[in-house]
């Protein structure tokens, strides 16, 4: 989702933010009108890939499921191959839960779980919410990674199964949200708010990106909207992770034949990243 993030896969250690494909998950061959059926009822998604991580995506050892689909349209995108829905393979969330099933020791011996992210997790909320109800019924540790432009579709009922919420706030003004994803900003603190409330825990998440989130302005805005957040219920922005810009997104928006605008832009420079992270701290949140 934040898609900017450099992860290990433990099957197969590279450095990328998509997932390495479905293996063990085979695609099921449904006919079109049941499919459709199935979508509805959750019995079955669309997923991009899925792949085990280790310290990011939330705590411990993480199995992260990229689901296809999305509403927003990020500049700096890292899975532009999620963008839509039916791009994905279609996946019956049985066979998700029983590979969580093997997992389970792994999770349990890093304090590790399941990670639903994407494109954007809450575009299926059926499907995800039966995959985060089989993995509580499990004793599994759940976390979605959303935008929160779509927090309207997380029932309480779904969210009751979500232990913990990478929220990302991409920008902190709706006219910079909107240059950064095409979309509004004010449903996604709606639904902070709104986690907050229900005493869900969240990590906010916030990618820098050089002459486009990096205003100083925007950035006061995103870190008090994350300390607004918190001020709902005290304990709830557990951390912030600030994500420096990087270009391994680059190749894929060529390979898919997208416009990249972002292909001349450099990394923020260490110093800069941790400057922005202080601005995180002066609002009292704890940073990485
Ligand atoms: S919200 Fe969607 S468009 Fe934005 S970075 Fe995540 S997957 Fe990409």
């Amino acid at each position: 989702m934040t898609c900017q993030v450099e992860t290990t896969d433990l099957e197969a250690p590279t450095r990328r933010r998509a997932g390495a494909g479905l293996r063990g998950l085979s695609t099921s061959e449904v006919p079109r009108a049941e499919k459709f059926a199935l979508m509805r009822t959750g019995e079955l998604g669309s997923m991009h890939s899925w792949e085990l991580v280790t310290a990011v995506d939330g705590p411990g050892t993480r199995m992260t499921m990229f689901l296809s689909g999305c509403p927003l349209r990020c500049l700096y995108c890292h899975n532009p191959d999620t963008f839509a829905m039916k791009d994905g393979d279609p996946v019956l969330a049985d066979e998700v839960l029983a590979r969580i099933k093997r997992y389970r020791g792994v999770f349990s011996a890093t304090n590790g779980g399941i990670t639903l992210s994407g494109g954007e997790v809450l575009m299926q909320p059926a499907f995800a919410g039966r995959i985060l109800r089989g993995a509580k019924e499990m004793g599994v540790h759940t976390c979605i990674d959303t935008s929160g432009f779509l927090g309207a579709n997380a029932s309480d009922e779904m969210l009751d199964d979500v232990d913990l919420v990478l929220l990302d706030i991409k920008a902190g003004d709706e006219e910079t949200y909107q240059r950064v994803t095409s979309r509004s900003l004010a449903p996604t603190i709606a639904f902070g708010r709104r986690l907050a409330e229900l005493g869900k825990k969240v990590w906010v998440r916030f990618v820098l990106v050089p002459g486009l989130t990096d205003d100083p302005r925007n950035v006061e805005l995103v870190a008090g909207h994350a300390a607004a957040i918190e001020a709902v219920r005290p304990g709830t922005v557990e951390r912030v992770e600030v994500l420096p810009f990087h270009q391994m997104a680059r190749d894929k928006w060529a390979e898919l034949g997208r416009t990249y605008e972002l292909g001349d832009t450099e990394p923020p420079t260490p110093e800069a990243t941790e400057a922005v992270r202080n601005v995180f701290r002066a609002e009292g949140l704890t940073t990485f």
